[in-house]
């Protein structure tokens, strides 16, 4: 578990993380989002023992990094592995030996050694690349090396910094499928720094939304997503625009898709014998749910009674402004 109590690092004269606290259950995977210069990054290498923090606390399994020896951080760092953007490999090196780095830095016998490497690469699918150099593999095959190498020792946290964000679409997919099955097949708990809202969508469990090094929004992935925090909204900038229809009134409807909800629109048009057209549409599945969202456009005068009934059937909504 990573527990973080107000949380506050400055460089120099400027405060970097404010305030922050968060607590990552074991098991989980947790993301962090937030645009360029938000702080993620510094908040993963805090949580890896390699950034120190100013005040509040942060503890990884109940370990304090804060009044350790580097002997100390170093034993410590053994629990986190970490993965990159750019795979960080070591070229000169083969996929076996890149793998196997961290234990032979750690003095594992080689019986020791060659048994995990080969566990490894059959775990994240490269076995046939054993003794290829890094130069040979494409960005996908890479991060599966490094995701290898980040599993030599064991850990049992894995620190992921925009993992995905130099892979294209169809290998982003197959790396998160991989990450997701180590989590649920080793148990490892992910903290997840991304500015890829489609990371968070395919395997979080629970989000936090940086701006300005502060946290502005937290929870699980669909409750964020159904509550269209100004923070989220903000991340989602343009992408999210509406299509407004300059008569009546236009309802953003968010809601879980389940055998309820999808009759939510006919429910309404019986209810209240209005007609409406539908100027936006579309489900997502996401790790855990289906989420929907819909805008329909209503005349004036329905607004209350729709919005009312959408209220009592706690399902989230939204009147969009005609003027944007
Ligand atoms: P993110 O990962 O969200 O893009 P970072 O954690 O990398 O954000 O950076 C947050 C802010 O801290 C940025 O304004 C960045 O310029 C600053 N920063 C990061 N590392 C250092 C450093 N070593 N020294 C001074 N400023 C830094």
């Amino acid at each position: 578990m990573i527990e973080i109590t107000n949380l506050q690092k400055s460089y120099g004269k400027t405060t970097i993380l404010k305030d922050i606290n968060l607590t990552i259950n074991d098991n989980e995977i947790y993301g962090l989002v937030g645009r360029s210069g938000a702080g993620k990054s510094t908040l993963l290498r805090c949580i890896n023992g390699l950034e120190k923090y100013d005040s509040g606390s942060l503890k990884v399994n109940g370990f304090d990094i804060k009044g350790h020896t580097n002997r100390e951080l170093r034993e410590f760092r053994k629990n986190i592995g970490m993965i990159f953007q750019n795979f960080s490999l070591m070229e000169r090196k083969n996929v076996y030996e890149n793998i196997a780095l961290p234990m032979k830095c750690w003095g594992y016998k080689k019986k020791q050694i060659d048994k995990k490497v080969k566990e490894l690469v059959k775990l994240v699918d490269i076995e046939d690349k054993l003794y290829q150099k890094p130069r040979s593999l494409s960005g996908g095959q890479k991060q599966r090396v490094a995701i290898a190498r980040a599993l030599s020792l064991d850990p049992k946290i894995l620190l992921c910094d925009e993992a995905t964000s130099a892979l294209d679409p169809k290998t982003t997919k197959s790396i998160l499928l991989l990450l997701k099955k180590i989590n649920e097949t080793l148990g490892i708990g992910m903290v997840v720094v991304t500015h890829q809202m489609f990371v968070v969508k395919k395997i979080c469990h629970k989000v936090s939304i940086l701006e300005n090094g502060k946290i502005c929004t937290s929870g699980t992935v669909s409750d964020v997503f159904l509550n269209q925090s100004k923070a989220l909204k903000n991340l989602l900038g343009e992408d999210e625009e509406e299509l407004i229809n300059a008569d009546g009134k236009s309802i953003k409807i968010l809601y879980v898709q389940n055998s309820e909800n999808n009759k939510l629109l006919s429910d309404i048009v019986k209810k209240f014998d209005v007609d409406f057209s539908i100027t936006a549409a579309k489900l997502e599945k996401y790790r855990d749910a289906v989420l929907g969202s819909v805008v329909i456009n209503v005349n004036e005068e329905k607004v209350a009674d729709i919005t009312n009934y959408l209220t009592k059937l706690k399902i989230n909504w939204e009147v969009l402004n005609n003027e944007q």
